[in-house]
């Protein structure tokens, strides 16, 4: 059992079974994560971050080429392990496991971990990320963040020449295939399912601008060098070259947590957040890539984690003062019961 920093009011065991107690529980070490546990540090907050062994999006091999301040890239899991070592350097507190499940208590949210523990947190923040749809042939996961990508923006640079493959059978996919023309003009949308999923003007639109079209699955591939594509196999036709595959067949938002504890979803099924990170539930906030569709960047899930740890520490000294203010006034009508008393 350990327990949190919290500036003397909830240190040590909770009445909840010998639970710690901490200001604040973030679930996830992306960059969302890690973000938050820093900032909640450097408010003198007492975190325990909880990051479990199942690949999150920063775990993979890829260079961050657009992340201000690093001209040469930086490795997505080298800002996770500075990210660590500075959060860390404020007194934040590492689970590496799972938070399996959450409920709400009478003073803030219980967290059970993997071997039954149990952890209390007055306020938690929610950065699971996002489980990729990735085009699942044997040995895939050797290839990603290297030669399989799913992000114009992060990678669309490099592509510059290259023999670009998109996997996907909709019309994200299509407009996908045609932004890529920008950077090479080799460029061919797979569908990886047995038939055409686009409506037929959709599939003379990329005739017109020159991107192949292939209706067949994925069921191997070849590479150059480790982790570099050279050739996908196919179902049914003959092997297609390809230096680079982009996967456009989406992701599911990680919302077991969120649905525990009741929270409202948008219609895509990410948690909704306001713009300070507050979800539907007070106590419970929730950033980075599990809260929104679109803009999946390191840039934004660090600037939410920041965002939703200024709320939580904002709406802890809230309460706290709110807390303070009824025990003067309780004292305060005592006195003065006791002065009108006295002969
Ligand atoms: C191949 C690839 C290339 C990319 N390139 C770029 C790029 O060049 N530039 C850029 O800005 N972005 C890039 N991105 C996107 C970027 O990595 C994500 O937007 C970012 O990682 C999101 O951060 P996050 O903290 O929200 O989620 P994640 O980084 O996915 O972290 C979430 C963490 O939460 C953990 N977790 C989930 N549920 C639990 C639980 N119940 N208990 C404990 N832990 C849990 C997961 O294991 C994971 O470690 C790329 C992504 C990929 C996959």
């Amino acid at each position: 059992v350990t327990d949190g920093r919290s500036n003397g009011r909830t240190d040590g065991r909770s009445e909840l079974g010998g639970a710690d107690r901490w200001d604040a529980i973030v679930v996830g070490g992306g960059p969302a994560g890690l973000a938050a546990a820093v900032n909640l540090g450097r408010s003198c907050r007492s975190v325990l971050l909880f990051d479990c062994p199942e690949t999150g999006r920063s775990e993979y091999a890829q260079v961050n080429h657009n992340y201000l301040g690093f001209p040469d890239g930086i490795r997505a899991q080298e800002l996770r392990e500075q990210g660590r070592l500075q959060a860390e350097r404020y007194g934040a507190r590492f689970h590496p496991g799972d938070a399996v499940s959450v409920r709400r208590t009478a003073d803030g949210f219980l967290v059970a971990d993997a071997d039954g523990g149990g952890h209390v947190g007055r306020g938690i923040i929610l950065a699971t990320g996002v489980k990729d749809r990735w085009p699942r042939f044997p040995g895939y996961e050797a290839f990603v963040g290297r030669s399989l990508h799913w992000c114009l923006i992060c990678d669309g640079y490099e592509m510059q020449g290259k023999r670009v493959v998109v996997v996907g059978n909709d019309a994200h996919a299509a407009e996908t295939s045609i932004q890529l023309l920008r950077f090479t003009r080799d460029v061919t949308l797979l569908t990886n399912d047995g038939a055409l999923g686009l409506p037929p003007e959709t599939a003379d639109r990329l005739a017109r601008r020159g991107v192949a079209l292939v209706v067949d699955r994925i069921t191997g591939a070849r590479s150059a060098a480790p982790g570099m594509l050279e050739a996908l196999e196919l179902e049914r036709g003959d092997p297609l070259p390809a230096e680079h595959l982009f996967s456009l067949q989406g992701a599911e938002p990680k919302t077991a947590l969120a649905h525990a504890l009741g929270l409202e979803l948008t219609a895509d099924g990410y948690v909704k957040v306001d713009t300070e990170g507050r979800t539907s539930e007070p106590g419970v906030y929730a950033a980075g890539d599990v809260t929104r569709l679109f803009s999946h960047q390191i840039a934004t899930a660090g600037h939410e984690g920041a965002t939703a740890a200024f709320a939580l520490n904002y709406d802890l000294y809230l309460a706290d003062e709110a807390h303070e203010q009824a025990i003067y006034s309780v004292a305060a009508v005592g006195n003065e019961a006791e002065m009108e008393s006295r002969p």
